[in-house]
């Protein structure tokens, strides 16, 4: 059991205790209990009755509920810097650099594999990030595919299966997209909780995402996809036809696009991954059309060594904010309860009593400073499970 005191700023993302859309509340206490779930949020002066240790003064810094970053690839080895490099010298970003990743991470051995993983979870929580989704997509066969899976579930239990990322060299892709929802899927499935596919130029067609999306439902997983990041085209459309739990990239998108999201804004979410655009030195999606249209909007890191080498939510924030027309609440909320509600989860990314008691202490007075400072480490601490992470109390 843990308490802290001298919260200045509480965002609880509960609209029925605390002020606007975050749910804010002043210069609160929170308990948290042994199960690591919250279990009383409320004025200092009322703590006595609620918890009988020596709680933990925060003087009056922010406390928000943990970043959930609900789309990474983590689960690879090597790094493409010189790949980046070419790029900021004027080259265009193309799907196909995964493959030079796929020869990597086949090369490495399982261990390498989770420690990459265990390098960047532990990178994420450091910069506030408390649930993390991890995909496979750089083995490309049956055999690099399950053991993607196996270092992802290393760091969560939300391990997603894209198999179908890209086509691999020298394979026929009818013959490849059989393969991932036969043998691969069959592999893959005991250490995956969702099934997603790269529906683009360069990756799989409408079609071929639809049969390998169904494949995975069939066989028990969640339904996600890759869509709209690199040009417009049928992903998003087909993602909310499938009821997937989330349309990730969005970047290109149609007014029908858009017109289906809002239709099926309580079931599909649609994620946002600026990081990807400000690495690929793109347009970012036009978040401000989406969420006026009335659509779930999550943020995610899409953290990768291809197109989006960081695992940093805060600069996601911050580019939410400066570049893509959301409110410092609004970009909060999507990169916490958004999150949530795209791996469809209600127990993360709030601070009702109840939940996880997943949360980050912030140098700061408020969540604002979080795209008002980009770049500036303001994490001071990260609780997740009622324990300490991350930094000190
Ligand atoms: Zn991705």
């Amino acid at each position: 059991m843990f308490a802290l005191t001298g919260i200045g700023h509480l965002v609880t993302n509960d609209e029925t205790v605390g002020q606007g859309k975050l749910g804010v509340l002043q210069d609160v206490a929170l308990v948290a209990n042994d199960a690591g779930n919250i279990s009383w949020v409320g004025k200092q002066s009322e703590l006595g009755s609620h918890f009988d240790g020596k709680p933990i003064d925060v003087g009056g810094r922010a406390v928000i509920p943990g970043f959930v970053d609900s789309h990474t690839h983590l689960v690879f080895a090597g790094d493409r810097a010189r790949e980046f490099e070419s790029r900021m010298q004027g080259k265009p970003y193309a799907a196909g650099g995964i493959k030079t990743t796929m020869a990597a991470t086949r090369a490495a051995s399982d261990d390498v594999l989770a420690a990459n993983v265990a390098r960047l979870a532990s990178e994420a929580l450091a910069s506030g990030t408390t649930t993390l989704e991890v995909k496979s997509g750089y083995g490309l066969s049956v055999r690099d595919e399950a053991r993607s899976l196996v270092a992802a579930k290393t760091a969560t239990s939300e391990t997603t299966f894209l198999g179908a990322h890209v086509v691999p060299p020298d394979t026929n892709a009818d013959d490849y997209v059989a393969l991932v929802q036969g043998e691969m899927l069959d592999a893959c499935k005991g250490n995956a909780k969702w099934i997603d596919v790269f529906c683009d130029r360069g990756a799989f067609d409408v079609d071929q995402a639809r049969a390998i999306l169904q494949s995975g439902a069939a066989a028990g997983l969640g339904m996600r996809i890759h869509a709209n990041q690199l040009q417009q085209g049928g992903g998003v459309q087909l993602g909310v036809e499938l009821g997937v739990a989330s349309c990730d990239h969005c970047t290109h998108l149609s007014q029908q696009d858009i017109d289906a999201l809002s239709g099926a804004s309580a079931n599909t979410v649609a994620t946002l991954l600026p990081t990807a655009e400000l690495c690929t030195r793109s347009p970012f999606p036009d978040a401000r059309k989406l969420i006026d249209a009335g659509v779930t909007v999550a943020l995610a890191s899409d953290c990768n060594p291809g197109s989006s080498y960081t695992s940093s939510m805060p600069l996601v924030i911050a580019l939410a904010v400066i570049n893509m027309g959301m409110t410092c609440d609004e970009a909060l909320w999507s990169a916490t309860v958004g999150g949530a509600k795209a791996l469809r989860r209600s127990d993360v990314g709030n601070l009702r009593v109840g939940s996880r008691a997943d949360m980050v202490v912030l140098d700061a007075q408020s969540h604002i400073h979080l795209a008002y400072r980009p770049g500036v480490q303001q994490v001071r601490a990260v609780i997740r499970g009622g324990k300490t992470v991350f930094g000190s109390l």
